[in-house]
């Protein structure tokens, strides 16, 4: 695997690659590599010739007050894990390299499906992650870029914008990976004390709670809400920051769960900020959920 750290290099082995009738794959991350990063990277390498991944701690997607400088970092892991997982090329630029300019003039904000949910609490997050994803695929040129379900109001915001800007890409979603308790891994479950650890997984099983409640023949959206509100309500450590039921697909409210919808939730808990979210499709009364997967589980999790 080869580490690259500036822009000029990463196009030339791009380019050289497609020339060469390779298809590029692209998985870009902020490191701190755990299995949800680990199974794009498989994704990729089982469809790419080409497999990218970057490595970007991108300071315009971070707020004024959020944790940027203590974002959890360990170079040297994360290029034995992207080795390991079979990555050709690890871009790892420094901020410099990615905004010589300073501050970016130019910057894509999709409108609507960022506001609410992770927008309400975070405004400027999603322009900075349109506007560095769309750079990255513009140095990369992918046929395909690799995005967790995980983050699934960026999934669905990367994909309106490729859709939007005819970006000759593919956005692939991928499944949502968990520790084996439930909790959605993620480099911020750095941050939790083992206190908070061990409450951590009640946001996942709110969200079952909620799915359960839907099995049961519940349709009003306000009142699937209501049971991971009042199901994470009982644990003080928590404070929840939203819960919201959505189309799946263009992220608008809905009131009723029917057709494919997206049911997302974000917490604070310590210094961690979680968020989770489960999709539910309602078809003919029959309820399909994608919860996701388990860490080393063949299958998917009550799919
Ligand atoms: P991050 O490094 O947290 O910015 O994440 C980089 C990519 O990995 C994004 O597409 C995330 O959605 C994805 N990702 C992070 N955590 C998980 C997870 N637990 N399961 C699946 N994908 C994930």
């Amino acid at each position: 695997m080869k580490v690259v750290e500036r822009v000029a290099e990463l196009r030339e082995r791009c380019e050289s690659a497609r020339r060469s009738g390779a298809r590029v794959g692209l998985v870009p991350t902020m490191g701190y590599f755990h299995d949800g990063h680990r199974s794009l990277m498989h994704a990729a390498r089982g469809r790419d010739d080409l497999v990218v991944v970057t490595l970007f701690v991108n300071p315009t997607q971070f707020g004024p007050n959020e944790d940027l400088s203590a974002y959890p970092r360990d170079l040297d892991a994360d290029v034995a894990a992207a080795t390991a997982a079979g990555v050709d090329v690890l871009f790892t630029p420094s901020v410099e390299e990615m905004y010589p300019g300073g501050p970016p003039r130019t910057t894509v904000h999709v409108a609507e499906l960022t506001e609410g949910m992770c927008g309400a609490a975070r405004p400027t997050h999603f322009d900075g992650v349109t506007t560095v994803v769309a750079k990255l695929f513009s140095v990369v040129g992918p046929s395909r870029a690799y995005f967790g379900r995980k983050d699934y109001q960026q999934l669905a915001v990367v994909r309106r914008m490729a859709q939007d800007l005819n970006l000759p890409v593919e956005v692939i979603g991928c499944p949502l990976v968990r520790e084996p308790d439930g909790l959605a891994m993620s480099s911020r479950n750095a941050y939790l004390t083992a206190d908070e650890r061990a409450v951590a997984p009640a946001l996942f099983a709110a969200l079952v709670d909620a799915v359960d409640v839907v099995r049961a023949g519940e349709r009003d959206a306000r009142a699937v809400e209501c049971v991971v509100h009042d199901a994470v309500a009982r644990r003080p450590q928590f404070a929840l920051e939203y819960v919201e039921l959505r189309d799946a697909t263009s992220l608008e409210p809905r009131t009723r769960v029917d057709g494919e919808v997206v049911l997302a939730v974000a917490g604070r808990i310590g210094r961690a900020r979680l968020i989770d979210n489960v999709v539910i499709q309602v078809a003919d009364g029959r309820v399909d959920a994608d919860l996701g997967v388990k860490v080393g589980a063949e299958e998917v999790l009550d799919a």
